[in-house]
């Protein structure tokens, strides 16, 4: 079979490069977040995954290293809960290792923060953003499923910038008439850390979250809340295919994010592949099926025939799931995969 590594990185059917793989280690999480993992609908007899049908470590592995031969330079961790999956540093520990990779990231609700921050600073992950929708208590609890505790995520956030994380990232999924008051609260709160806080439009993600666009905040209008208070100094892009726009208070060091996946759409400049904890390949945040790459790893499929399929599904990916959302060539029937699977 043909040796694919000289044509990397590849580009899909629309030109776009393949350049970052999500992985999900892990499909349960602690929390019940309204709009990902509603408590009426995984309770607790919900059927999540045994761990045998997760991918091990090595199968991770074996699976990241043909991607960065395909192009593939960045790794986030994500899940469901990541920090759930026994022994994560050890698998951050070989990713790292992997020649091609540059940089990892972990996105992660933070409430184990404390407990593991030193050792995943030690273990060579490069970068933390902690999903933390308010700071209000009560609020917290609400956007949370009635899970965690807003202490406990602010203390982890304060182990990982103790231990040396910069920039650490704060996502905000703002949800109307339930946290928008947390636009301004939050940024308040935190302008003086070394943190930049994002905040995220509520998506159409999955079929569980009975998603209605009005409760979707749009990025221009909290733009015009913030410039209420604080002028913003638009900033440039770090590099090609970011997804937020970013901005600065004028005459502080801090940073604001805007992530409009619903209002102005990015597929144009998604390089993003999405692996499953099951080994299941997906090409978009809203896509209905995945490709089962576990099955060819368990199989005992070559290197090469692994790398040629990955390649081809690649190559394949018409996706542009949020630039079509309202057009007919969607069918909004089709199940969605759901986010707390896939990872975000
Ligand atoms: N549990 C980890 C966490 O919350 O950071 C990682 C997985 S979580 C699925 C990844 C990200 O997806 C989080 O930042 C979360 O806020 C975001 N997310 C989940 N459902 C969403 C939705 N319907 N719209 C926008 N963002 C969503
Ligand atoms: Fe869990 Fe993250 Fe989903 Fe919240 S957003 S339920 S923390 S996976
Ligand atoms: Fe990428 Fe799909 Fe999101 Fe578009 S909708 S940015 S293709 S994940």
């Amino acid at each position: 079979m043909a040796n694919l590594t000289h044509l990397s990185p590849i580009r899909d059917h629309l030109g776009r490069p393949l350049k970052d793989l999500r992985i999900s280690v892990m499909d349960r999480c602690n929390f019940r977040c309204i709009y990902c993992m509603p408590e009426e609908k995984f309770h607790s007899g919900f059927n999540f995954l045994k761990s045998s049908e997760r991918l091990s470590f090595d199968e991770i592995l074996r699976v990241t290293k043909l991607f960065t031969d395909l192009g593939v330079s960045k790794i986030r961790i994500t899940g469901g809960e990541p920090l759930l999956r026994v022994n994560l540093t050890e698998l951050i520990g070989d990713l790292s290792t992997l020649k091609k990779i540059e940089d990892i990231a972990l996105t992660t609700n933070g409430v184990l923060l404390k407990k593991y921050s030193e050792e995943l600073k030690a273990c060579g992950l490069n970068r933390i953003t902690v999903s933390l929708d308010s700071i209000d208590p009560e609020q917290f609890r609400k956007m949370s499923g009635g899970r965690g505790n807003l202490e406990t995520v602010l203390e982890g956030i304060n182990a990982a910038l103790s231990v040396g994380f910069k920039k650490l990232k704060i996502n905000a999924v703002i949800k109307r008439g339930t946290n928008d008051d947390q636009v301004i609260e939050m940024i308040d709160y935190f302008k003086d850390q070394s943190v930049i806080i994002r905040f995220i439009e509520y998506m159409d993600v999955g079929n569980l979250n009975q998603w209605k666009l009005n409760e979707t905040v749009g990025s221009d209008e909290i733009i015009k809340k913030l410039s209420q208070k604080w002028q913003l100094d638009p900033l440039d892009k770090n590099y090609e295919g970011e997804t937020a726009q970013r901005y600065q208070i004028s005459g502080s060091e801090t940073e604001i994010g805007l992530i409009s996946s619903v209002t102005k759409p990015f597929c144009g400049s998604c390089t993003r592949a999405r692996l499953s904890s099951d080994g299941k390949l997906y090409n978009c945040l809203f896509a209905s099926e995945g490709k089962d790459i576990r099955s060819w790893v368990r199989d005992g499929k070559s290197d090469e025939y692994i790398k040629n399929e990955l390649a081809s599904i690649w190559k394949e990916r018409r996706d542009r799931y949020s630039e079509l959302r309202y057009s007919e060539e969607i069918d909004n029937t089709d199940e969605k995969v759901e986010m707390y699977y896939i990872g975000g």
